[in-house]
């Protein structure tokens, strides 16, 4: 059974895809069948696996609208190892459709109990909101893996996640839990990053991976490339760190 897991922080620009692409990465080179799934409207995990969104005739949205199933929309990204179901601009029109059909909240889950077998690990990238698209990856998902910066207002923005994790929880997927959250863009020498760190293990405790991604300006360059960094530069400290989380996730698995 494939274990699905959302990558989600309603706030922007914390590191969701960039952790979704190169955990995915990182798992298929441990040897994981991976499939990734975009569910932002802007693509980026989709082009940062290599693969044109404006290309793909078939994407996520047709999935979620039941229109094409999984196994018609997934594009293999050759050079990363894994699957990718895309995402382009009409998965913003999904918004607006999904509002006037039935279980419009559960699409993506009955999508993937078709491809359970498939895979080992099913990672969603979710937008920057909590609305419609990133409901139904919650209601898909056995948990959520949050990327956080540890900056002032992180722990403040994280109450939020949580109580919509737990409402989901309690209404629509008894399954959910936080797996964890993941420091990443870690600068050990800022003294405040390191305060809220701390901060985070007294409030959560074993919820906070051991792994922590550094900040690294190779895995800031690596989307232009159309690459992961874990492909594109394996050796960089960043891409290394996020081996070691897809290690370290492959270690829990069984217990999550
Ligand atoms: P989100 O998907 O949450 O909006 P992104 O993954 O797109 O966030 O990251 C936002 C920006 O930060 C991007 O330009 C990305 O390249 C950069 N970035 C993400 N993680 C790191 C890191 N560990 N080191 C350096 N830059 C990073
Ligand atoms: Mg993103």
């Amino acid at each position: 059974m494939a274990k699905i897991f959302c990558i989600a922080n309603q706030k922007g620009g914390v590191g969701k895809t960039t952790t979704s692409v190169n955990l995915a990465a990182g798992l298929a080179k441990l040897g994981q069948r991976v499939l990734l799934v975009d569910l932002d409207p802007q693509g980026n995990a989709t082009m940062g696996s290599g693969i044109d969104k404006r290309q793909q005739v078939l994407s996520v949205y047709d999935v979620l609208l039941e229109s094409a199933s999984v196994n018609e929309a997934v594009v293999l990204a050759d050079k990363c190892g894994y699957h990718v179901l895309c995402a382009n601009r009409e998965l913003a029109g999904a918004e607006v459709e999904l509002v006037q059909l039935e279980r419009r909240d559960q699409r993506l889950k009955n999508a993937m109990a078709l491809v359970d077998g498939q895979y080992d690990f099913v990672l969603i990238d979710c937008p920057p909101s909590l609305s419609m698209l990133t409901l139904n990856g919650l209601c898909a998902a056995h948990g959520v893996i949050v990327p956080m910066q540890c900056e002032y207002f992180a722990l403040e923005g994280l109450t939020d996640l949580v109580n919509t994790i737990k409402q989901v929880h309690a209404n629509m997927n008894r399954d959910l839990k936080i797996i964890g959250l993941l420091r990443v863009m870690f600068d050990p020498r800022i003294t405040l990053q390191m305060q809220v760190s701390d901060q985070l293990k007294a409030h959560f405790g074993d919820k906070v991976f051991d792994s922590v991604i550094p900040r690294n300006v190779r895995l800031a360059e690596a989307p232009s490339y159309g690459l992961p960094g874990v492909v594109f530069d394996a050796a960089a400290r960043g891409s290394q760190a996020y081996v070691e989380f897809a290690q370290e996730l492959v270690r829990r698995a069984p217990t999550l």
